[in-house]
């Protein structure tokens, strides 16, 4: 007899608002690859944001503190010891490959530092697990406040390197930092956080099936369209034209998609303004202005972005409430309400294929003696074992069990015929006879069931009338000896 003391996936369990990241040791190996695939991204985008400096000035675009972040966040396996010795490595090799001097590359690495680790203290602390997530608006603007504070270190220290690095003062040089990482850590940061896990695959196939491709595709189209019409217009105004279309995104798609479609509305609008092909109308006379400016389209594309989230969390938090209204706690089956539901719509689709449908109800044997020789707890432990025991009996597919009260269950196979419901029936009862509670210190408890089934082929006949007759043969084979299975068809 096998002995089980766990609970098994099959069932389902409420979603979790912190979806949990797996944590795996990694191998010296995967340190190292880790570390050597940290130093590669940020080579490449320090090499990056060095083409967009501009003569004895700052880089106009500087996506690597902000994607360092979002990267060690998102993917905790990277924030290693030998991960930001890569990042380390990266900046210094960029420097090294563009010609810059080493102490004014240890300099500007130092830095860009300055702000990513200020941004990964605060991101580590408790009241930042929202932002980390992009939970809610409230995550959103936790994160900006967030990114806010590592701008701010990022320009302090910025007002002591720009002078030498690319002379000015340390006012101007710490204002054009400050304004800079905001920009970046704005724009890039929410799209690297909210990149998806695989457990998203599911919501975006859900989410695909539940409306048509035009209905889909409108907001993305709208936005296309504002776009056009903001080159056509032209005007100040225009660089707002976007944001109905994109607020229209934030609510129908999830937050990367939206966070990824308002980083490229900004880079549109921050490209075609610097290249005269968006004509806003406003002469940029000074630096000032010009960070201005773009500090400005950055916030309006930012609002999407807490619409989605709010949306986002709003949808976790209606799962979680449907689930707790479908399913019981304890065992994490159907309950008789929504069991009745899904029942009877899967006897619909197989009445309407013309397949025949099975029933199970099963009842635990002598029970109260369990709960009266061992304990509420220990019956409760049973309960739950067998709810497990034939959920891994049932073939695959949706999960159609359900706790109709007690310790008696439930089972729907859309599709069976006789022969198929008796030999799950068969393997259900046969399961629970060979699997023994564990009670600890060597003891055990066994138990038996009895089910009652009923077929219907084709499956013309109504849940209750399959109920019925279940209940009709489940007090046969309590009346014949417990521990067996009586079958009866119904027409
Ligand atoms: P039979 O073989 O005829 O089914 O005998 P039985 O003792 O199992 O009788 P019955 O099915 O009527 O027993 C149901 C018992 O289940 C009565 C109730 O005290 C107990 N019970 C109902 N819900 C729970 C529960 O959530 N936890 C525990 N531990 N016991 C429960
Ligand atoms: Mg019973
Ligand atoms: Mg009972």
């Amino acid at each position: 007899m096998q002995t089980m003391n766990s609970q098994r996936d099959k069932l389902t369990r409420p979603q979790k608002l912190e979806p949990s990241v797996p944590a795996l040791p990694a191998s010296p190996a995967q340190l190292f690859a880790g570390g050597v695939l940290v130093a590669a991204i940020m080579a490449t985008v320090c090499l990056f944001g060095v083409w967009t400096r501009l003569a004895g000035q700052l880089a106009v675009f500087w996506p690597a503190n902000a994607l360092l972040l979002g990267l060690f966040i998102r993917f905790p396996r990277l924030d290693t010891a030998a991960g930001w010795v890569g990042a380390c490595a990266g900046h210094l090799l960029a420097g090294f490959i563009v010609g810059d001097p080493l102490p004014i590359s240890v300099l500007l690495t130092l830095t860009n530092f300055a702000s990513v680790i200020t941004g990964y203290l605060l991101l580590a602390q408790p009241f930042g697990a929202d932002a980390r997530k992009l939970l809610g608006a409230a995550g959103v603007l936790q994160l900006l406040g967030i990114a806010g504070l590592a701008s701010v270190a990022g320009g302090l220290a910025g007002s002591f390197v720009g002078p030498m690095a690319f002379g000015g003062t340390a006012l101007e040089s710490g204002l054009a930092w400050f304004a800079s990482e905001l920009l970046n850590y704005f724009t890039i940061l929410p799209a690297v956080l909210s990149i998806p896990t695989a457990q998203h695959r599911e919501v975006v196939r859900q989410w695909r099936k539940s409306m048509p491709p035009l209905r889909r595709a409108a907001p993305l189209l709208a936005l296309l369209a504002s776009v056009a019409a903001a080159l056509l217009v032209g005007g100040p105004g225009a660089v707002a034209f976007p944001v109905p279309a994109l607020l229209w995104c934030g609510m129908r798609y999830g937050v990367f998609p939206t966070a990824v479609l308002s980083l490229l509305t900004t880079a549109w609008t921050l490209v075609a303004m610097s290249k005269g092909v968006l004509d806003t109308a406003v002469q940029i006379e000074s630096p000032a202005m010009l960070m201005s400016v773009r500090l400005g389209v950055t916030l309006i594309a930012i609002s999407p972005l807490a619409v989605a989230s709010a949306m986002a969390a709003n949808r976790i938090l209606m799962a979680q409430l449907r689930h707790l209204a479908e399913h019981d706690p304890m065992t994490g089956t159907m309950n008789r309400r929504a069991f009745a539901e899904q029942a009877g719509k899967a006897l619909r689709s197989a009445r309407t294929a013309r397949q025949g449908v099975g029933l199970l109800v099963l009842d635990i044997d002598r029970f109260k003696s369990v709960n009266d020789t061992y304990g509420h707890a220990v019956g409760d432990q049973v309960i739950v074992l067998a709810a497990n025991l034939v959920a891994d009996q049932l073939p695959d597919g949706p999960l159609l069990l359900g706790r109709l009260g007690g310790e008696e269950f439930a089972v729907l196979l859309p599709g069976a015929d006789h022969a198929h419901t008796r030999a799950v029936a068969e393997r259900v009862r046969q399961a629970c006879a060979e699997t023994a509670v564990d009670l600890g210190q060597g003891r055990t408890l066994g138990f038996t069931v009895s089910i009652g089934a009923s077929v219907s082929q084709p499956a013309d006949a109504g849940l209750d009338r399959l109920l019925q007759a279940a209940d009709r043969a489940l007090y046969e084979a309590k009346h014949g000896g417990r521990n067996r299975v009586v079958l009866t068809d119904v027409d």
